[in-house]
Order: C-alpha cells, then sequence, then structure tokens
C-alpha cells in the first residue's frame, strides 16, 4: 500500500475570536490518499492568525517526503517528518505538522483494520468519555453573568466540570507575557466571578482555573492560593509562563491549589522534568500540538507509570483534534478529562459528515473504523481561509 496524494486544507474558523482574545483562528486538515482507494482525514492544528497559512504551505513541502512510502509504517514516517526540523527545533510547529499526517495514518490503519483506533491503541478502557467544558462563558464580563451562563451553559446540559480564566483584566495580553502582575481590581474581579460560578454550580462541582501563564511567580502563588481557599479550585493552569521549569516548581512549592500544565510542552520528552521532579498533579497534553495519536499515547503511558492523571487540551483546535483525543484517552487508564469547547460544537459538526455526540458531560464515539468521522469536503472548499486561497492560486 501506498501513499499517492497528500490535500491541505487551512479553514478558517467561522466561529471567530472563540476565547475573547482578537484572534485570526485557522484550522489546517490534510487529506491523506492511497492507491488502495482507502483515504485518511488528519488535523494539523494552528495556534493563532497566520500560523494557519504558514502551516498549510509547510505541509505542501514536506508532502512529497511521505508520497509513494507505506501508511502503515506510522512509526518511522513520524520519525521522519520530525526529524526534518531538528535544525530548527522540531517541537511545536514541526510536532504540529506530523500529527496531521499521524492522525490521518491511525484514521487509514484504522479503516484498512476494519477497527475504531481506540482498538489499535490497545481496545477500550472506558465508554463514553468524561469531559470538561470550556468557552461556556463567552460573551460574558459581570460575575452576575458568569453566573447565569453557569446555570444554562452547564447544570443545564449536564456538564459537572468547567474551565475559565476569570482574570479579564490579561485578556489583551494572552499570548503576550508583559510583567507577570495583575491590578487590585483585576484580581479582586477575578475572584469575584470564580465565587459567583462557586454559589451557582454548589460545593462538589469542578472549577478548574486557566491562568494562561500569565503570571510571574509571587503573583501566579498569590492568586492560586486566594483561588483555592475563597472558591475550592479543582486546578490552576499554567501559573507562569512555560519557558521555566524552576518558576514552576517556585509555584508548585507554594501553594496547595492543585497544578495542571502542558499545553505548551511539545513530545515526550518536554514532560520528562515535570514527571520525574513532581511539577504537576495533572498534565494535559495537546494531541495535535505535541505530535499526534502516537505522541500523546506515549505520553500517558510515561504519566501512568508515575500515576498522574492526563487531561487532554483540545481548545481551539477541531473537530478532529476533539475525535483523536477521544480515540486515545478511550485507551488509557490514568485518564482524567477530556477538554472541549461548547461555543464550537456547532462549527465543528458542519465540518464533519456525521455529527459527534455530546451527553450528560461525555463524548460518545461512533465506533466506526478509523476515527469514525469524515470531514465535509464542501464545506472545507466553502470555507478556506481567503490568506490560504491567495497563497494557493
Ligand atoms: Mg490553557
Amino acid at each position: 500500500m501506498k501513499i499517492t496524494n497528500v490535500t491541505t486544507y487551512v479553514v478558517a474558523d467561522t466561529s471567530q475570536n472563540q476565547i475573547g482574545a482578537s484572534m485570526d483562528w485557522q484550522w489546517v486538515f490534510l487529506k491523506v490518499e492511497t492507491d488502495e482507494g482507502v483515504t485518511g482525514w488528519g488535523e494539523a492544528g494552528a495556534s493563532a492568525r497566520a500560523s494557519g497559512v504558514a502551516m498549510g504551505t509547510a505541509i505542501e513541502h514536506v508532502k512529497e517526503s511521505v508520497i509513494g512510502e507505506n501508511p502503515m509504517d506510522i512509526e518511522r514516517l513520524w520519525h521522519k517528518l520530525y526529524r526534518q526540523f531538528s535544525y530548527m527545533g522540531s517541537r511545536g510547529f514541526g510536532t504540529s505538522l506530523t500529527a496531521g499526517f499521524d492522525t490521518a495514518l491511525w484514521d487509514i490503519k484504522g479503516k484498512v483494520a476494519g477497527m475504531p483506533v481506540y482498538d489499535l491503541l490497545g481496545g477500550r478502557f472506558r465508554d463514553p468519555v468524561r469531559l470538561y467544558a470550556n468557552v461556556w462563558f463567552r460573551g460574558c464580563s459581570t460575575p452576575e453573568q458568569y453566573a447565569e451562563a453557569a446555570q444554562k451553559n452547564l447544570l443545564d446540559l449536564g456538564h459537572d466540570a468547567c474551565k475559565l480564566d476569570p482574570f479579564l483584566e490579561m485578556v489583551p495580553y494572552h499570548t503576550m507575557y508583559q510583567d507577570g502582575q495583575i491590578s487590585d481590581e483585576g484580581e479582586q474581579q477575578g475572584y469575584d466571578i470564580v465565587a459567583a460560578v462557586r454559589e451557582t454550580v454548589g460545593p462538589k462541582y469542578e472549577i478548574l482555573i486557566d491562568a494562561h501563564g500569565h503570571y510571574n511567580v509571587p503573583t501566579a502563588i498569590r492568586l492560586a492560593n486566594n483561588l483555592f481557599e475563597q472558591s475550592k479550585i479543582g486546578w490552576f493552569e499554567e501559573p507562569v509562563p512555560p519557558e521555566s521549569y524552576d518558576a514552576l516548581r517556585e509555584v508548585r512549592e507554594h501553594t496547595n491549589a492543585p497544578i495542571c500544565v502542558g499545553e505548551r510542552l511539545f513530545t515526550r520528552y518536554d514532560f520528562i522534568p515535570i514527571f520525574r521532579d513532581r511539577l504537576a498533579d495533572y498534565i494535559m497534553p495537546d494531541t495535535i500540538w505535541t505530535g499526534g495519536i502516537s505522541e500523546i499515547k506515549k505520553i500517558a503511558t510515561m504519566a501512568e507509570a508515575y500515576y498522574i492523571p492526563i487531561a487532554p487540551h483540545v481548545v481551539p483546535g477541531g473537530p478532529l483534534e476533539l475525535i483523536a483525543a477521544a480515540h486515545v484517552v478511550s485507551s488509557i487508564p490514568n485518564f482524567y478529562r477530556l477538554e472541549h469547547s461548547q461555543f464550537n460544537i456547532a462549527t465543528h459538526n458542519q465540518m464533519l459528515t456525521e455529527p459527534y455526540v455530546i451527553k450528560d458531560g461525555a463524548l460518545h464515539l461512533n465506533g466506526k473504523p478509523g476515527l469514525g468521522y469524515e470531514l465535509d469536503e464542501e464545506w472545507l472548499l466553502a470555507n478556506l481561509h481567503p490568506d490560504w486561497e491567495v497563497a494557493t492560486s
């Protein structure tokens, strides 16, 4: 069996602005065709702004290196793609690109075997997949609005865990670390929002806080401790920017709030210090950013050896990222929860020929071979990002 063609689609996220920051989100998909008529779909991920077009262009440049290869050789092709970026740094951009191919190859292998990907990964440890809700608060800016959204978008829909970043003052600096500090007013607003959500959802509900790496060490410690004491948060995610394991250690040593990191750690190698030095209670690798189904499965197994639960990061990914992650966590013992963007369900399902099903706070996969879901090519072509149309015209 041989790979005969790869087609790249860079699609505009029509839901736009999903986390409240002004970003031009783009989704990158690829279709891998074979000489036996079996086709696989992959998602290559793009974190913001023009990176989708850059990713699409890179895929177009490297795809020749896999055309003619046997799509069954996932492990070897993963290394072939990943190592192409060695001298610029393979992690991040290179792993997202590799993930696009990796996901599509698992889809092909499952279709050839007549089995869902989770069966190829060891079989089901669980069904369905427990979720937590993110982006359920869109448009909210006051504690009252958050409380109302928590009732309507969380409790009424059967979710039993949610995530939010309540420190709205930091939104304009999202991904652009400044001095790591927040004003007294901004800090208090965050506490008030979380308290209002806690009041609505009750004492046992899981409220996860995403700090988005916005803070310096003393600020992160103060915010984590106050939120844990006041509102009993379930985790404080990315307290400090991802570059310094030492800063993370210092936060960890000075707070009782559980710590979660991982969406900006790439490949199994970046997670070694987290496990070895016990720097987090939970990890949340991103299935695509970290290198695809093959890589996150390995990271999950490493975490298992340390009894650390894994809760894969998904937002702002597209539908295949969510589905790929669900296949992986279906097959592992040390799963905690899978993130999903409530706000994107409708858009995701427009892109698929069969919608995925979320019921009672859990994702139910359809059990079909491969990933089990196909992208709607007509929809993709009708929603290509304008910059991608220019780049490929
Ligand atoms: Mg996060």
